[in-house]
């Protein structure tokens, strides 16, 4: 597999650390609000490299963290913690805070189909490793003490900007709100490693340290975390494009400064979701979360679907009529599967072979996901017996995770009730995906005709239609067309 490296700027290929495992780490949410469907879009595709590398056979063990303290209103270490925001905000203590988040995520991420990491690890849960790579920082002098706080000194190392050249400007630098010079820094570009002294005195979550009591900064998180769980490297390490700068550089500044060595190897950035006037926000405009999806009627997983349809490496505009394009294809998509018969006899495990193969070529190619799904496409178009498309469904599904299958043979049960119940939806299917208005209303029609009992009618239909070169199945539920 290629998979574009944001730290060398280009396609390489991937070759794990170790033969018997891929250690993946993953920022995770602050649990501080609801995610909003950006946050998510970053995890949809981080789940799908997952499965995509397990579809390959790799061992993968992943890892992601919970920031629930240490993560300041701005990414420079500035600003109120944004978990005590959150607290304030709604009058409860940032545990509850944290808890209830954390479940809102996670039932997210069911919805959406995201697998649950192997390990998820909330950041006051490893108070001790931070201490021990911040300590090992001081005595090598790669940090120091200033105005009760420990900074890592970022003069120290030969390169500090892995991602960007110099250039922040070049990246969707983290949320910079209300910044103010911190006079306590040698560097503009040193951070916090632990903090004892903050202007937010009523910051409630600290622990004791050689220091003095206080708290870890937010970058140290996703390094004492790694370590802990997966060792001293990594093959993948992920995020959204915001989290390269300051986050992830200040994660490569300590980590190898600690360790004497390389870290990781792979860092993968998925780009933003936007909306058509910029940035997703928490706080400002519409606050787009999977709850209000599903409240405008909108499956989650037609969300997963709009994301899959463009590379992750591209920014993508979210808009309803996106959206609602996006769930249009996906129900149409869902109606054709269907169609295919279950028991449609043996699967041909030639074919089998050749469409995974495809698909492996399209998906090994920096997990190109546009090309994956429209590989569902050439399937169902492929000449091959249901139960065999059926199958390559499957196999494709265990890394798109679409619930194709499930959604399909739950569509097909409710369009055989509903045609046993005489009414209901009536699906109407084009075998060859190319959906007609004009077609599809004679198909429904006829079906009006035949409920009627006027078969002369309905037969004179299906004539018509035959006259179009149209040749007509009938379904339980509904019917199937194409053209001949
Ligand atoms: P946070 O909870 O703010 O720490 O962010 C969680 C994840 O979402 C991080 O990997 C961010 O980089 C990512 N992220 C934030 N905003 C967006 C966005 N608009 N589109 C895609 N990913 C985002
Ligand atoms: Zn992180």
């Amino acid at each position: 597999m290629y998979l574009y490296n944001s730290a060398s700027h280009k396609k390489e290929e991937f070759v794990p650390n170790h033969p018997d495992i891929v250690k993946m780490y993953t920022c995770g949410p602050t649990v501080y609000h609801y995610a909003h469907i950006g946050n998510l879009r970053s995890y949809i595709m981080e789940d799908v490299l997952e499965k995509y590398l397990r579809f390959l056979g790799y061992n993968v063990k992943r890892v992601m963290n919970i920031t629930d303290v240490g993560h300041l209103s701005s990414d420079a270490d500035t600003g109120e913690d944004k978990m005590l925001k959150g607290a304030k905000r709604e009058h409860k203590s940032v545990m509850e805070i944290a808890r209830f988040y954390t479940d809102a995520f996670f039932d997210d991420c069911r919805k959406l189909n995201i697998k649950r990491p192997d390990v998820v690890e909330p950041a006051t849960n490893c108070i001790d490793e931070y201490i021990k790579i911040i300590t090992k920082l001081l005595d090598t002098g790669y940090a120091y003490q200033a105005g009760g706080n420990v900074y890592f000194d970022t003069s120290k190392l030969k390169r500090y900007y892995i991602f960007n050249d110099h250039n922040e400007e070049d990246l969707a630098v983290g949320v910079r709100e209300g910044v103010e010079e911190d006079a306590n820094k040698r560097n503009k570009n040193d951070f916090v490693l632990w903090f004892t002294k903050s202007k937010f005195e009523d910051q409630a979550l600290k622990w004791d340290s050689p220091w003095g009591v206080g708290y870890p900064g937010w970058h140290i998180e996703c390094s004492g975390i790694s370590m802990k769980h997966l060792g001293e490297d990594l093959d993948i390490h992920c995020g959204g494009i915001d989290n390269a700068f300051p986050h992830h550089t200040n994660e490569i500044a300590q980590s190898e400064s600690y360790l004497g060595h390389k870290w990781t190897n792979f860092w993968v950035h998925v780009a933003h979701l936007n909306t058509a006037d910029g940035k997703m926000s928490k706080s400002k405009g519409e606050f787009l979360t999977v709850s209000l999806l599903e409240e405008k009627g909108y499956d989650p997983i037609a969300y997963r679907f709009f994301c899959l349809q463009s590379h992750y490496r591209k920014s993508l505009v979210f808009s309803w009529e996106n959206l609602d394009n996006a769930q249009k294809a996906f129900e149409k998509l869902i109606a054709r599967i269907a169609a295919l018969k279950p028991d449609d006899g043996a699967v041909d495990d030639t074919v089998r072979a050749e469409y995974r193969a495809k698909f492996i070529q399209q998906m090994d190619n920096d997990v190109n996901t546009p090309n994956g799904v429209t590989m569902l496409y050439d399937i169902l178009k492929a000449k091959t017996n249901d139960a065999t498309k059926r199958a390559l469904l499957a196999d494709v599904d265990t890394v798109l995770s679409l619930s194709l299958l499930e959604k399909a043979d739950a569509l097909r049960e409710r369009n055989a009730k509903a045609a046993q119940s005489g009414g209901g939806e009536f699906a109407v299917v084009a075998e060859d995906g190319e959906p007609d208005a004009a077609v599809e209303e004679l198909i429904r029609k006829r079906a009006a005709a035949k409920k009627a009992k006027d078969f002369a009618e309905a037969d004179r239909i299906r004539d018509e239609l035959k006259a179009q070169g149209i040749e007509l199945t009938d379904v339980p539920g509904g019917a199937k067309w194409k053209r001949v």
